[in-house]
């Protein structure tokens, strides 16, 4: 009893931050895989000083006087990322209930359900997260800016978050908030203050809006989307001028652009306006795929979304079905081929359609798919820091880098699903986590001592 408590005490001290500001950290495993490599190394080990790497290989000496912790059979990892989140929102469950609750709930009421979204994506290894869009209907709050400075102020624990604030989209598209209800239900219709924008010239000043309140990267709905109740899936819902135009602007203030985009013929048009990453990209065919190559666009494929959405399909309505049973018939081929044609692939989920904390899921589903166990390693941590615009920074376990580090219990290159089973998290030298999540504990009747999971 009484080691249970001290566990349940230094995973408490720990979650709340404890620094290791002057104290030489080292992190030992039976293996590291680095972000950069094709394979795992054995006794794989990491020093840390304060908030950054001082080393990492195998094997490596250990300095006198450094805290020693050793995470047994595991495989150190640079933290995970996910480039598709949306962690002010949750979608996981009965759609017609989740709309009703979006008219309920007072927005501080969900700006607070975030906090625990944002504790449970880092506790599963994720410490960097893109979030693409958060909206409230009939409300100006940007939540996403407000959860992702909370975090850097260390108020609450959760990932480094780069946010897209609203997204920016057609009247009547995707984004529309208030598609699906009785006209003029809320007073007005959305304009470019709820990221609905038609034309070059306000979709310009949707971007100009959205980074003067915070986005670090801008987001768009070029096409149809399956949640989404008055659309066809996959149309075109800007023109090319209108992406002209996105694109042009994001990138003149330094924004990335990453844009939803089912259908086929308007990824094509997005393509060749030049935006950095396609997301989802379900019908895309193999000749649009080989544009995307040629410019190095990055594919964020969020089949997590889709295979949560089929295994619950009675959650949707009637024409919710209907879209996403053709999304996922066509994105597995899709997926198939990006891999063999080597079209650049970063990881992201999707998670908020899916119970956030499960982003781990989609290494599966990708290596099912054909992609190899390290190209899906890699797709999470190097391949994501480079769409992210941080790979200086994170994406890799090297000297100079922020001590982004988790462990998984494993070998993940022998058993990708080794990711879902994280028992260590540190971001920038500080420990998250050290044995069993919050989530774990509160399934389990008694905390299981740390050092038994390092045996
Ligand atoms: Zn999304």
């Amino acid at each position: 009893m009484k080691i249970t408590s001290c566990v349940v005490l230094a995973s408490f001290c720990f979650g709340a931050g404890a620094y290791a500001a002057d104290e030489l950290i080292v992190l030992k495993a039976a293996r590291m895989f680095d972000g950069k490599s094709n394979a795992v190394v054995q006794n794989g080990v990491i020093v840390v000083k304060d908030d950054k790497i001082e080393d990492a290989g195998s094997n490596l000496q250990i300095p006198g006087g450094a805290r020693v912790i050793d995470l047994g059979d595991a495989t150190l990892c640079p933290g995970f990322m996910d480039a598709h989140t949306h962690l002010t929102e949750d979608f996981s469950g009965n759609y017609n209930e989740h709309r009703l609750q979006e008219l309920d709930l007072n927005v501080s009421e969900h700006a607070i359900r975030a906090t625990e979204f944002a504790r449970v994506t880092i506790e599963a290894g994720f410490t960097t997260v893109r979030d693409l869009g958060s909206r409230f209907v009939a409300s100006h709050e940007f939540v996403d800016v407000a959860l992702r400075n909370s975090i850097n102020k260390r108020v609450i624990v959760g990932p480094r978050m780069l946010v897209a604030t609203k997204g920016i989209g057609a009247t009547g598209g995707h984004f529309d908030p208030t598609n699906g209800f009785r006209d003029f239900l809320f007073g007005r219709e959305p304009d470019y203050t709820d990221g609905i924008a038609n034309g070059p010239d306000e979709i310009r000043k949707a971007v100009r809006f959205e980074v003067k309140n915070g986005a670090d990267v801008i987001k768009a709905a070029v096409s149809g989307g399956v949640l989404s109740l008055t659309d066809e899936v996959d149309t075109p819902q800007l023109t090319p001028a209108e992406m002209a135009a996105l694109v042009d602007e994001s990138h003149r203030l330094r924004k990335k652009v990453a844009v939803h985009c089912h259908g086929d013929q308007v990824a094509r048009e997005a393509i060749d306006a030049g935006v950095d990453s396609i997301e989802h990209g379900s019908f895309m065919k193999p000749d649009t795929l080989t544009m995307m190559k040629k410019k190095g666009i990055f594919l964020t494929p969020t089949l997590t979304a889709s295979e949560w959405i089929m295994g619950k399909i009675d959650n949707y309505p009637p024409a919710l079905q209907a879209k996403a049973k053709a999304a996922t018939a066509a994105r597995s081929e899709m997926f198939r081929n990006a891999v063999k044609m080597g079209v650049r692939i970063s990881f992201g989920t999707d998670a908020a359609v899916f119970p956030h904390g499960q982003n781990a899921k989609e290494f599966k589903l990708m290596v099912d798919l054909g992609m190899s166990q390290v190209d899906a390693l890699k797709s999470a941590t190097a391949n994501d820091a480079e769409l992210l615009g941080i790979a200086q920074k994170v994406g890799t376990l090297e000297k100079g880098k922020l001590a982004d580090v988790i462990a998984v219990l494993g070998d993940p290159t022998a058993d990708i699903t080794a990711t879902e089973r994280v028992s260590f998290v540190m971001k920038e030298g500080r420990i998250v986590r050290q044995g069993p999540s919050g989530v774990e504990k509160a399934e389990k009747s008694a905390s299981p001592n740390v050092s038994a999971l390092a045996d």
